[in-house]
């Protein structure tokens, strides 16, 4: 088994596969090892189309830096703690620890060994079909391995778009953020100005989120109106402390190894040799996010924005019997660590309770 943490031990069919490895994964392969249920996570594939896509392995919070709003990991030296947690196999590819509270990296690493220790089998590969139409249910990776489960957690989550800069790419975790609510008390966004991309509700929230710290938002918008909602809009407009700069688009950003984002060139999109340079410490896309849901081939049901539909609420129920969701794949609206960990909880106690009443074991 290409990538697992041990061979694997079921070469029937499994109870329950959980695909995905952000917070929602590991914390339902936590709680469904602890059950026995001896669960297999497909964590994802070491590819380089799921690199620029920004969907290896460990999920969306391993591509930040530090975190500090996942409750229990204070500011302080954790790097012994590290050191003797993570296996020495993965420690030794890990960045350096920071010296202050913790890393999205360090944070991921200590929830996959968590599950790993209470005996979760990993098949580093995505699965690329599946068929929830049969039972059990099929699975197909991208190496061509077939498995057969008796329950599913879908966990692959949503990714954060970007323009597609490759300034962008170069100053992510330097100032280039595509998450407000993550990053924008970070001492380096405090007090500065800075630009936010978009023209929807998510640009609203963020931009309106940001102005709580910094000193000035500029909202580039490409039109001349908002697509947001009338009250979000109508809050960023009264906002003094931020600038619309309308029928605008960033073109590049501006920075430098050693201080990250310095500024942003943004471009008119009415007269094209128009352009201007703003100074800014930070750049936050705001342009909307994409549920790692294509391969699921339209067997569950989606909403519009093609994010897994809960069917029933409060639970991690999806139109499927024995199929379950969880974290950012079926909620486009919370979208943070400790959420999708939360949820991804709810859908291991979910499926047990229905495998349990299926007689399943
Ligand atoms: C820049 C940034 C900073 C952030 N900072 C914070 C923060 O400080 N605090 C906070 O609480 N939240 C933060 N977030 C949000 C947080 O990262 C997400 O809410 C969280 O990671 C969602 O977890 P998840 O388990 O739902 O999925 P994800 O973390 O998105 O992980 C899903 C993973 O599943 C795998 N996968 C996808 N498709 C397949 C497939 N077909 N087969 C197999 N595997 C697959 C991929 O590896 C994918 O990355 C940040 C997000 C970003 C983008």
């Amino acid at each position: 088994m290409a990538g697992t943490s041990g061979k694997s031990t079921h070469p029937g069919s499994l109870s329950v596969v959980i695909i995905g490895s952000g917070p929602a994964a590991w914390a339902a392969a936590i709680y469904a090892a602890r059950a026995n249920l001896r669960p297999l996570v497909i964590e994802g594939a070491v590819t380089e189309e799921n690199r620029l896509k920004g969907t290896l392995p460990l999920g969306q919070l391993a591509l930040t830096t530090e975190v500090e709003n996942y409750p229990g990991y204070a500011a302080g030296g954790l790097a012994e703690y590290l050191d003797s947690a993570i296996d020495a196999d993965r420690r030794k590819y890990m960045p350096p620890h920071g010296g202050h509270g913790i890393s999205g990296p360090e944070l991921m690493e200590l929830m996959r060994q968590q599950a790993v220790n209470f005996g979760t089998e990993i098949l580093t590969d995505d699965v690329v079909e599946v068929n929830f139409r049969k039972r059990p249910f099929e699975l197909t990776c991208l190496e061509g391995r077939r498995l057969k489960s008796q329950s599913v957690i879908v966990a692959t989550g949503a990714r954060a778009n970007y323009l597609g800069l490759p300034s962008e790419e170069r100053f992510k975790n330097q100032g280039v953020s595509a998450c407000a609510v993550c990053d924008g008390a970070l001492p380096r966004f405090r007090n500065r100005p800075l630009v936010v991309v978009g023209g929807g509700d998510s640009a609203m929230e963020e931009s309106t989120f940001l102005s709580k710290f910094a000193s000035t938002v500029y909202l580039v918008h490409r039109r001349d109106a908002f697509r947001a909602s009338k009250i979000m809009a109508d809050r960023v407009l009264a906002n003094k402390k931020i600038q619309v700069k309308w029928n605008s688009i960033v073109d590049e950003v501006l920075g430098s190894d050693e201080q990250g984002v310095t500024g942003v060139r943004v471009r008119s999109t009415v007269d094209k040799a128009k352009h201007e340079e703003l100074a800014v410490s930070g750049y936050f896309a705001a342009i909307g996010h994409t549920p790692n849901t294509d391969f699921l081939g339209g067997q569950l049901e989606l909403t519009e924005k093609r994010y897994i539909k809960w069917t029933t609420p409060a639970r991690t129920y999806t139109s499927v019997e024995g199929v379950f969701a969880a974290g950012d794949v079926a909620d486009d609206y919370y979208r943070q660590a400790i959420t999708a960990a939360g949820s991804g909880c709810m859908a291991a106690l979910d499926a047990e309770r229905w495998l349990a009443s299926k007689g399943f074991h």
